[in-house]
């Protein structure tokens, strides 16, 4: 079920399906392929990379962000919120909230943001930097991609509480495994421990 889906490491990933979209592209591989659609969560340093944006992009690349992202990126990029609802090259997206509850990083007040993103057919929710929060009750997805490392975003056990809330086919934990950041290897299993969801632990790519 995650045959198309490629872990980069922490928050970042790689969809592939009628379009390659990345979310939160971070320390990529110098030869990374390139990308029709970017998706950017928010401005912390570990979910926005100028450089890794220019990497992947060609000519016809869209960027997609909240305010904080758009208005910190030199190459354009289109400015979403919470609740909107688009079609990028075909791809239809769905910009979802990502705020804290119990603790500050993540203010709701600065409308940092998730996806919900559907290629082939499947809808796959990229959380962003988020705790567990009321509108994770009206999340249809078929994949989940939830933080589990807690510190900034959910712990494990926050994480299997909203996993099991979202009731995704199948849920893959993030947020976890970057020296800098916060979380390791550990965080994931404790989290594929305590939910009721199927998970899968992906193996870190390029
Ligand atoms: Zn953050
Ligand atoms: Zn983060």
């Amino acid at each position: 079920m995650a045959d198309q889906i490629f872990w980069l490491g922490h928050d970042s990933f790689r969809l592939e399906g009628e379009r390659v979209v990345y979310v939160d592209p971070w320390k990529l591989a110098p030869d990374a392929k390139k990308a029709d659609i970017i998706l950017v969560t928010h401005d912390h340093h570990d979910h926005l990379s100028e450089d890794d944006i220019l990497r992947i992009s060609k000519a016809d690349t869209i960027i997609v962000g909240p305010l904080a992202v758009t208005r910190q990126l030199s190459p354009k990029a289109t400015l979403v919120k919470p609740g909107d609802k688009l079609t990028v090259r075909d791809v239809p997206i769905e910009v979802v909230p990502a705020y804290n509850v119990n603790k500050k990083f993540h203010p709701q007040s600065a409308g940092y943001v998730g996806y919900i993103v559907t290629l082939n057919g499947k809808r796959i929710y990229h959380a962003g930097d988020t705790d567990q929060i009321p509108e994770m009750a009206s999340i249809r997805t078929d994949i989940a991609l939830l933080p589990v490392s807690g510190t900034y975003v959910m712990t494990a056990d926050e994480a299997a509480k909203a996993a099991d809330t979202i009731k995704p086919a199948l849920a893959i934990p993030m947020h976890y495994g970057d020296p800098n950041v916060v979380g390791t290897r550990k965080d994931a299993e404790e989290f594929k421990k305590k939910t009721k969801v199927p998970v899968e632990i992906l193996d870190k790519t390029h």
